[in-house]
């Protein structure tokens, strides 16, 4: 059976924030991997993000599943290399009643709601928020050696049982 991840992509993968915030309250901010957005803004990959790609996509499609608008989500998951690793992207355009759908995600892709796992540092964006993997959300000024990310496999190891 096909596989489904459905990543959440701020303070999931990455963290963006404005640099007048940034200079003030992080100000070590640019010792953190990143770069420049629409020049006011510093983006940062979390911690072992290439890793945790690299290893999700061997064993799981991956949709990235935004609460922003499709065309930034685009533009952030591409500034950091990793846009081609995603089959789909949903943003705000796709939210039901402001929530994420992993039961949407089904439909759309023809597949049973329950080859979907998905991971979020806010659950409770998605309307089925107790099947959710909760992850800790990451921001500039965190560890730099979070491993959060790759913790995930611990999860997703027991949840494929159950698809097997
Ligand atoms: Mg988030």
């Amino acid at each position: 059976m096909e596989k489904v991840l459905v990543l959440d992509v701020d303070e999931t993968l990455l963290n963006i924030e404005p640099l007048s915030f940034l200079k003030i309250f992080k100000e070590n901010y640019q010792s953190y991997e990143g770069k420049l957005m629409f020049d006011k803004y510093y983006l940062s990959p979390r911690p072992n993000l290439t890793e945790f790609i690299e290893k999700a996509k061997k064993n799981f499609k991956l949709i990235a599943f935004s609460v922003v608008s499709r065309e930034i989500t685009i533009k952030k998951l591409k500034a950091i290399g990793i846009l081609d690793s995603f089959f789909k992207i949903y943003g705000k355009e796709d939210l039901e009643n402001g929530k994420k759908s992993i039961k949407k995600i089904a439909n759309d892709l023809n597949i049973p709601q329950n080859s979907i796992v998905a991971v979020d540092d806010i659950p409770e964006h998605f309307l089925e928020h107790d099947k959710v993997i909760k992850i800790e959300p990451w921001f500039i000024g965190d560890s730099k050696k979070d491993s959060s990310l790759l913790n995930i496999f611990k999860n997703l190891e027991v949840e494929s049982k159950v698809f097997s």
